[in-house]
C-alpha cells in the first residue's frame, strides 16, 4: 500500500512577496544604437560587420543621408574617442510579459524522508522525479525502482502554516507569563 506523507512548509521559508498580485513584469533586452550622418561614413564603420546601414538616399543638392545601426561596442568605443559628425540615439528594447498574479507568499517546503512503495528505499523529497508522458504525469517517480506514484503526498496549505507561524510567537507569551506567574 502507498504511504501518505504530509509535507509541511518550511516556516522560516516563508516570505512575503512585495509584488503580490501584479501580472506584468518588464524584462529590459538589448540596446539598440542608431546613427544618422549627412557625410559619407568614416572607414571605421564597415557595413554588415561593425554596423548595418538601413538607409542610404542622396538630397536634390547631393548630399549623403546615411541611417543605420550600430552594431559593435568597439564601433561604439571608436566613435566615443574620434567623434564623428554622426548623430546617435539610444533605444532600450522592454519586453512586456503578462503572467498569472504573483501569490502573496512565496515559501518552501520541508525536505522530509519518504519510503517507495516498490523498493522500499528511504528516499528525500528533493531527489523525487517527475514525468510527462502523453496525458500521464507524475511528480512522485523514485529515484532508485523509477516507479511513478511512488507514494502519496499531501502539502500543506500556505494559509495553515501562516496560522502556525503566528501561533509560535503566542506560545511564548503564554509560557512567559506561566513563568512570570510562577
Ligand atoms: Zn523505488
Amino acid at each position: 500500500m502507498k504511504r501518505k506523507y504530509f509535507v509541511k512548509i518550511d516556516l522560516d521559508s516563508i516570505e512575503k512577496n512585495k509584488d503580490a498580485g501584479k501580472t506584468i513584469s518588464y524584462f529590459l533586452r538589448r540596446q539598440t544604437i542608431y546613427f544618422e550622418t549627412n557625410q559619407e561614413l568614416p572607414d571605421y564603420f564597415k557595413d554588415g560587420e561593425n554596423c548595418y546601414i538601413t538607409e542610404q538616399c542622396w538630397t536634390p543638392d547631393g548630399q549623403v543621408k546615411i541611417r543605420g545601426v550600430i552594431n559593435s561596442d568597439e564601433l561604439l568605443r571608436i566613435c566615443e574617442e574620434k567623434k564623428p559628425n554622426i548623430k546617435y540615439e539610444f533605444e532600450r528594447d522592454i519586453d512586456c510579459i503578462y503572467h498569472a498574479p504573483i501569490p502573496e507568499y512565496s515559501y518552501n517546503f520541508e525536505n522530509i524522508e519518504i519510503r517507495c512503495v516498490t523498493c522500499n528505499k528511504r528516499i528525500f523529497l528533493s531527489d523525487l522525479n517527475f514525468d510527462c508522458v502523453e496525458d500521464n504525469f507524475s511528480s512522485t517517480i523514485c529515484p532508485e525502482c523509477s516507479k511513478w506514484d511512488c507514494c502519496e503526498l499531501e502539502y500543506e496549505t500556505i494559509e495553515n502554516a501562516l496560522i502556525r507561524k503566528n501561533n509560535h510567537p503566542i506560545k511564548m507569551t503564554e509560557l512567559a507569563d506561566k513563568f512570570r506567574k510562577a
